[in-house]
């Protein structure tokens, strides 16, 4: 049985539990889901922010850098004091100054092959907010092996992709990353966006995107970007989605 909602809960969330698609119900569902965000960066700061008001009842943030002074162009859960502190740790502060009423579990370390599947098997949905193909694939993989809806996005200069991803499921309409975005043989993969140069504002709104993704595959409403790719471009304020399917190459969807 989900937990009942107290009269502090009912006050917090009152803007949502007069949605009709949240509701009551809906935001016990929250409270009680676990979601887990690879990379506290430009997508982990917005993500990380509205999952934490909207009351996801735990967060797994993990990141190994420190927040460095050209973080903050972009990075809005950090300021100036933070420098050279552990982002995961100055994260978890901050969002429980927005609601202190969740659990936020850090991880300050790499997510390898070796962990992955150990950290997110704990967790209902997981967040790409990585800037690289290598962590890119590697969660893909896991998320698909563990049967973990995946919201992925990436960032280069104005522009912004997401798509989520549900690889497991034996249907065309539901392909995984690696199926709109197969690796490449002998390229090392570990190139990464943010080398490429982003215009901060990007990061805020598809990491917005990223967060209301995710409450959508827990409360079970609307639609999400199943084989769907949407692609914003800023600089010519252009916003389409790209229809794309199971890859019957792809070795992680077989
Ligand atoms: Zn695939």
């Amino acid at each position: 049985m989900l937990k009942q909602l107290s009269e502090k809960d009912i006050q917090r969330y009152s803007h949502q539990l007069i949605l009709k698609n949240v509701g009551y119900e809906g935001q016990k569902k929250l409270l009680a889901s676990k979601v887990f965000i690879l990379g506290m960066g430009g997508l982990g700061s917005p993500v990380s922010m509205y999952l934490t008001s909207a009351g996801i009842g735990t967060l797994g943030i993990a990141d190994f850098d420190n927040v460095e002074l050209s973080n903050l162009q972009r990075q809005i859960l950090f300021d100036q004091k933070n420098i050279n502190k552990s982002k995961v740790e100055i994260a978890k502060k901050k969002l429980l100054l927005i609601n202190q009423n969740l659990k936020i579990k850090t991880y300050k370390q790499k997510i390898t092959k070796k962990n992955v599947d150990k950290i997110i098997s704990n967790y209902d949905v997981v967040v790409d907010g990585s800037d690289n193909f290598k962590t890119k694939y590697l969660i893909n993989d896991s998320c698909v092996k563990n049967k973990i809806t995946l919201v992925s996005a990436a960032l280069r200069g104005f522009e912004a992709q997401i798509t989520t991803i549900k690889g497991w499921v034996k249907s065309n309409s539901y392909p995984c990353y690696k199926c709109m975005f197969p690796p490449i043989k002998n390229k090392k993969n570990n190139e990464t966006y943010q080398d490429c140069g982003i215009v901060g504002g990007i990061a805020g709104i598809a990491g917005s995107l990223q967060s209301v993704e995710v409450i959508k595959d827990i409360l079970g409403v609307g639609k999400n970007l199943l084989g769907e790719l949407l692609i914003i471009d800023l600089l010519f304020n252009r916003f389409k989605i790209i229809k794309y399917k199971k890859n019957k190459k792809c070795n992680t969807c077989k």
